[in-house]
């Protein structure tokens, strides 16, 4: 099965491995205990906290797509970080990014806080960062790239090749382009780790994680971890989960040629100041993209001209995107990160992150294209008739500062 392509893998995994039945479809156990076989022989499973049929294979899909050796599944994204921290004692360091997913941000400087680990923050996108990896001398090193919500990309090889002159572990949270687009491991990562509720379960209706270990030992430490600290994840989600990943690459071919498309409509926008999508050659990192990524992503954002009532205007006059937080489902979503994702930063840290009042970021859906186009051309020029309900006030902004779900 690991001979095969990344699509097949996808579509064939577990596939007719019912031995009962000839299922085609692996069945759903929903049991939380198994029978001993005898006295003193357990069978496969014992108790479903510590292993289950539909958790496994779809584990095992995913080790398989991200090229690692082992897999585990979690019942959130946010706990399959939470189990990375397990490796950590309260004297080792932990290198993140200054731009990382905001729950992981909020759980790494918590846990800094009550002294159960040291934490570095670093912009891993500049080499300088390299050498101050060699001098902290962290235990592991966290990468998110493309990071959040500006596009700005790791180089993961450079990075992992620095942590490796000094013993530490390398992990990357790899939600952004899933194992169809981008496999960490290929460039020396330890350890993958995914939000599956994003483009992998693909239809916005299962919150889970995971978590792919490059080698059995590490593999076998992290999965006696989830089953002791309890966060594996449950078996209906799982088979939803991998109902959704079965279609990832079809799905993943559509959103990012819409985003393409998508980005290119707003490079040349006059409604438009700056477009974030690695695909564009205007993008600084688009060589990196092309030597690290099979493709570039659903992901775009773009500063759109004006101030915050601009932004609140233009949202609020779409039709085909939904204002909602998250990502990666086949409907198109749209989001302001400034009063949203990235409301609970300090001002000045959301500034510093590129997260001005203008920024927008779009989850590109496989909607038909021209669709989408034509929504934003329209919800544009109500914006430019001043027809829309905007306000440069951000308390009457409908949107408001204190909603902080990823916070
Ligand atoms: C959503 C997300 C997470 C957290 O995952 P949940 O499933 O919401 O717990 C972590 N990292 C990234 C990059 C994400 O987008």
């Amino acid at each position: 099965m690991s001979q095969s392509k990344k699509s097949t893998i996808a579509v064939r995994y577990g596939i007719e491995a019912d031995k009962h039945h000839g299922a085609v479809v692996p069945p759903l156990y929903l049991s939380t205990t198994y029978s001993f076989a005898d006295f003193d022989t357990k069978r496969a499973y014992d108790y479903g906290r510590s292993g289950n049929p539909n958790r496994d294979t779809l584990a095992q899909t995913l080790a398989h797509l991200e090229g690692g050796a082992r897999g585990i599944i979690t019942a959130t994204g946010m706990s399959a970080v939470h189990l990375i921290t397990q490796l950590l004692n309260h004297d080792d360091t932990l290198v993140i990014p200054h731009d990382c997913y905001g729950g992981s941000y909020r759980l790494f400087t918590s846990l800094q806080k009550r002294g159960l680990l040291k934490l570095a923050v670093l912009d891993l996108t500049q080499p300088q960062s390299y050498k101050k990896i060699l001098t902290i001398k962290p235990k592991l090193v966290w990468i998110e790239t493309p990071s959040n919500p500006i596009l700005r990309l790791t180089d993961i090889a450079a990075v992992a090749n620095a942590a490796k002159e000094i013993g530490a572990l390398v992990a990357a949270d790899n939600t952004f382009l899933s194992p169809a687009l981008q496999n960490p491991i290929k460039f020396g990562v330890d350890i993958v780790v995914h939000s599956t509720t994003k483009y992998i379960n693909g239809h916005s209706d299962v919150v889970g994680g995971a978590v792919i270990a490059n080698t059995a030992e590490l593999g076998e430490e992290l999965a006696w971890w989830a089953n002791n600290i309890g966060i594996t994840g449950a078996p209906f989600d799982s088979y939803l989960t991998l109902r959704g990943l079965r279609t990832l690459n079809v799905r993943l071919k559509q959103h990012q040629e819409n985003a393409l498309a998508v980005a290119q409509y707003l490079e040349q926008s006059p409604y438009v100041s700056q477009v974030y999508y690695p695909g564009l050659e205007s993008h600084p990192q688009h060589a990196l993209a092309k030597q690290q990524q099979e493709g570039f992503g659903g992901m775009v954002s773009f500063d759109i001209k004006g101030g915050l009532k601009d932004s609140a205007a233009f949202l609020t006059s779409l039709k085909q995107f939904s204002l909602a937080e998250s990502l990666g489902g086949v409907e198109s979503l749209i989001c302001h990160p400034a009063t949203m994702t990235h409301a609970g930063m300090e001002p000045q840290a959301r500034l510093d992150a590129g997260v001005g009042d203008t920024l927008i970021r779009i989850s590109v859906g496989i909607e038909d294209v021209q669709d989408l186009l034509d929504d934003l051309e329209q919800a544009f020029k109500k914006v430019q008739q001043g027809n829309a309900n905007g306000s440069d006030d951000a308390k009457s902004f409908k949107l408001t500062p204190a909603h902080t779900a990823l916070w």
